[in-house]
């Protein structure tokens, strides 16, 4: 036997295109080869348990050896092997798959036979000048047979002179890819891509630790696992065999907090294991993520597109040959079956969660801030698991207790709805930092939420888009009289010239605190409130950390922080403070604000006509020499109380510990207001 033929495809030359565009990673061609030894293997064992083939199976593992001196390296395997008609049909036909006609014969049983990767031989011309396939079929009575190909379109087939079934696909390694010879690089390849695979694969020996050095063996090295956990039933593993099978994927890090076993056949094959990691700091999402296989083959571990967005933090591995591979992203994103598939997971992953929750609630709990921010992102990125984690989504107070959604709700509503029947959730951030805020709220009954997660500034607006007539405020966005409104607020009772003169005096110990803006406000609180306190509105502070995470949001992210400094009306030193300013002050300032009202008004009547501008240019002067008497007597106002402010160091001090309580009063103004403390006690 002597033949040369041509492959049949259409194309000149395919070579060139298969080595540049269709594997972006050369190093998959040992995936390819190893794969279809693998199948071929897998193939006999099938023929045999059909009764198909009634010889001796022998040992069927795969081989994979590199003849550095000869510059090869070689796949061998034990199983089907191909006569000459295989080989025009398999391998000179490159369009047609053998997978397909094998899969239509023996389709209920084949479906672990990998036929996924199409032109997957061919990726073997990726590295090589030249390929030599030497085979043996498993048929009776079969010849061998030799085909040999360098890159171009020809090849030839010869008889061959093998004596033992199977295959042995030898790669005469081409200069760029002289990587392929070194045993170091091809027994991390065969890690990475053929831990799980189903037959035994051989590469080199064992070695062995002796006498203070490593020495070689003859023992084979077999690298795979033929037998994953995830392959196995659920009931079958302990609790052991899902932590090992961990340690193993993931050498070096925390046990996980938990798994889920995935286990599909309809209307797709999936199976597969994921654990929810420890996420500590430094937990390195890039480098031990989800890895994706097709029949035990491992494929990828960017699987962004086939696992929903949320998972991206989760481990483990996933396995189904109906994930359509070596496709484009959007393809992949796109594809019907990669949506099912992710809506699978998703409910399957809400539904363990679930379960988790309702047998053991207080493990759950222990459990919680652990895996809280998988469930955060996942109810924040995913419709579908936001609704099914409804159920099982826990909040937590600030005293460390776990309540769902009902049970919250149940909690506060008596308390915590406010005059217009909203229910209002206070939250704290900062436990520590919002301290004071924390007590006053829980000192009137109210109960603090601790939202400190990462991803709780968007959990926040969504809790309130699920939660109908739910508000969320933060428990220092206003004093605790006004964080839930149960009815009008009283005003403050201040003269007007009690008032100029308070919020001039509080204006003058703020203007120094950088970057920050304050407003002053008077309330009647409570007598034993405190005389000052500091709050930040809700909805500024919410637009600028919103801000602080998006780009192209930099208006909101450079304002000021703007803070609101309450002032205590009823409190009783704020009352000392104001009857005395009022006694010193009254007789000046009362005339100046008189004038102040009647310049204002004066200038606002000449301005009233049209749109603001005076009827002519006589009025126009007027009014601007008004307007100009205003700022002057507000000026000389200011003056007076600017005097006095000097001796009165209790307004300074009350907002100073204000200050304090908020982390506000650092540098100078902290200085200034440890020198005023102790002048105090003289
Ligand atoms: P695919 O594996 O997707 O079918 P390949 O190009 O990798 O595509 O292989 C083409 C065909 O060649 C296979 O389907 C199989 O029939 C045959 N083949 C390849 N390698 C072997 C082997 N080691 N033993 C037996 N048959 C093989």
């Amino acid at each position: 036997m002597q033949n040369t033929g041509k492959i049949g495809v259409t194309t000149e030359n395919i070579f060139p295109v298969i080595k540049k565009f269709l594997y972006s990673d050369h190093e998959i061609f040992l995936r390819e080869l190893v794969s279809n030894a693998v199948d071929a293997t897998q193939k006999l064992r099938t023929l045999a348990a059909f009764g198909d083939f009634k010889g001796e199976l022998g040992d069927l593992d795969v081989r994979v050896s590199i003849d550095k001196e000869a510059g090869t390296l070689t796949v061998t395997d034990r199983g089907i092997g191909m006569d000459a008609d295989d080989i025009d049909k398999y391998i000179n036909q490159i369009a047609f798959s053998g997978a397909e006609e094998f899969l239509n014969k023996y389709k209920d049983t084949a479906n672990s036979i990998i036929g996924h990767f199409g032109l997957g031989f061919y990726s073997a011309f990726m590295v090589s000048d030249k390929v030599t396939i030497d085979t043996l079929s498993y048929k009776e009575g079969a010849e061998p047979v030799r085909w040999e190909c360098d890159g171009s379109p020809e090849y030839t087939l010869t008889k061959g002179d093998r004596t033992e079934r199977g295959t042995s696909i030898i790669l005469h390694i081409d200069k760029d890819s002289a990587e392929f010879l070194e045993q170091e690089r091809v027994d991390l390849l065969l890690r990475k891509y053929c831990r799980f695979l189903p037959v035994p694969v051989i590469s080199g020996k064992e070695r062995e630790y002796k006498d203070g050095k490593w020495v070689g063996t003859d023992r084979d090295l077999v690298v795979n696992s033929t037998e994953p956990q995830w392959m196995k039933k659920p009931s079958e593993l302990t609790d052991k065999d899902y932590l090992e099978f961990y340690r193993e994927l993931y050498p070096g890090q925390d046990d996980p907090l938990f798994w889920i076993h995935l286990n599909v056949d309809y209307p797709f094959t999936l199976t597969g294991i994921l654990f929810f990691p420890k996420i500590k700091s430094n937990f390195d999402i890039n480098h031990n993520r989800i890895q994706l296989y097709c029949n035990q083959v491992f494929v990828t571990d960017s699987v962004e597109g086939v696992v929903p967005e949320f998972m991206t933090l989760m481990q483990g591995v996933i396995d189904s040959p109906d994930i359509p591979l070596n496709v484009s992203r959007s393809y992949l994103q796109a594809d019907t079956a990669v949506k099912k598939i992710s809506g699978y997971i998703t409910k399957k992953v809400a539904s363990r969660l679930d379960d988790l929750f309702k047998a053991d609630r207080a493990d759950f709990e222990k459990k919680w801030d652990d895996i809280r921010i998988f469930i955060v992102y996942g109810i924040l990125t995913d419709e579908k698991f936001c609704e099914a984690a409804m159920k099982f989504l826990l909040l937590k107070d600030t005293e460390g207790r776990y309540f769902t959604l009902d049970e919250y709700k149940t909690l506060v509503e008596a308390q915590q709805t406010d005059a217009d029947g909203k229910i209002v959730y206070l939250y704290a951030t900062d436990p520590v930092a919002q301290y004071s805020y924390i007590k006053a709220a829980t000192d009137k009954g109210y109960n603090v939420l601790l939202l400190d997660g990462q991803l709780d500034n968007h959990f926040v607006g969504l809790l309130e888009r699920k939660l109908n007539g739910t508000e969320l405020v933060r428990v220092d966005s206003d004093v605790v009289d006004n964080l839930i409104r149960k009815t009008d607020k009283k005003t403050a009772d201040l003269t007007p010239v009690q008032r100029a003169v308070l919020t001039r005096l509080f204006e003058l110990t703020v203007k120094d605190v950088e970057k920050t803006n304050f407003v002053v406000q008077f309330e009647a609180l409570a007598p034993d409130a405190k005389p000052v306190v500091i709050t930040q509105n809700e909805y500024m502070r919410r637009m600028k950390e919103m801000a602080a995470l998006q780009p192209g949001m930099n208006f909101y992210a450079e304002m000021p922080d703007s803070y609101t400094l309450v002032v205590n009306t009823e409190n009783p030193i704020v009352k000392k403070l104001t009857a005395d300013a009022d006694k010193d002050l009254r007789d000046a300032v009362a005339p100046m604000l008189d004038k102040i009202d009647v310049d204002n008004k004066a200038a606002a009547d000449l301005r009233k006509s049209n749109d603001g501008k005076p009827a002519d240019a006589e009025s126009d002067q007027k009014a601007k020499d008004l307007e100009k008497a205003v700022a002057d007597t507000r000026a000389e106002m200011y003056k007076a109380i600017d005097a006095y402010s000097a001796g009165e160091k209790r307004a300074a001090q009350v907002v100073d510990l204000a200050l304090l309580g908020n982390g506000l009063l650092k540098g100078p103004a902290l200085d200034a207001f440890i020198s005023r403390s102790l002048s105090l006690m003289e």
